[in-house]
């Protein structure tokens, strides 16, 4: 956590959500400080100002906000990842594994031009079950993914690892044990 305590302390803490004995890491404090917000955005870009990103792919829903926000940063276009049954055109489908259970995403089938590079954003990795399905998303559709960056990771659950193993890199700004 170099020196982002400024960062972590923006970020509030709820026991017991969404089920007993979760403390759920809660970033709308972050979101509504305008400082931290700005820092967390430009921390989160830092490693590729000056690269040629072609997109930004967020996940349903504070990735949504977390990758508009680096999509602009990086002058790339925004392309969402979302629960299933949420897209209106032709796409591709993912059930994936998540802390609390399973689920489906999906992404547009014509989202990226096949080479693309693209960064994965989202607001935290704990089991890395979501980041894992939106990158199997990413390269079905033929995108370069370049990196994936989070605010918050969870190391304990070792999600970031397994992005790792896939070969793409991981940046994370702050984590909870
Ligand atoms: P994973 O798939 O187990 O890595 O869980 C990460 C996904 O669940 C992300 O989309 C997060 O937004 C969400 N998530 C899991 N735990 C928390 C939490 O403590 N705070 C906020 N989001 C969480």
């Amino acid at each position: 956590d170099h020196d982002r305590g400024d960062l972590k302390s923006a970020i509030r803490t709820i026991p017991d959500y969404p089920k007993p004995g979760i403390l759920f890491r809660d970033i709308t404090t972050l979101l509504g400080d305008a400082r931290a917000f700005r820092r967390a955005i430009d921390e989160l870009v830092q490693p590729w100002c000056g690269a040629k990103i072609d997109k930004v792919a967020g996940m349903e829903a504070r990735g949504f906000i977390l990758g508009g926000a680096v999509a602009h940063q990086l002058s790339a276009g925004f392309v969402p990842i979302r629960k299933k049954g949420k897209l209106p055109h032709t796409k591709v489908s993912i059930a994936y594994s998540l802390e609390y259970g399973l689920d489906e995403m999906e992404i547009h089938q014509d989202a990226v031009i096949a080479g693309e590079k693209v960064i994965l954003v989202d607001d935290l990795v704990a089991t890395g079950g979501t980041a894992v399905g939106a990158v199997s998303l990413l390269k079905k559709i033929g995108a370069d993914v370049v990196a994936a960056c989070f605010v918050i990771d969870l190391p304990d659950l070792g999600g970031a690892d397994k992005i790792r193993e896939l070969g793409v890199p991981v940046r994370t700004l702050v984590s909870f044990p």
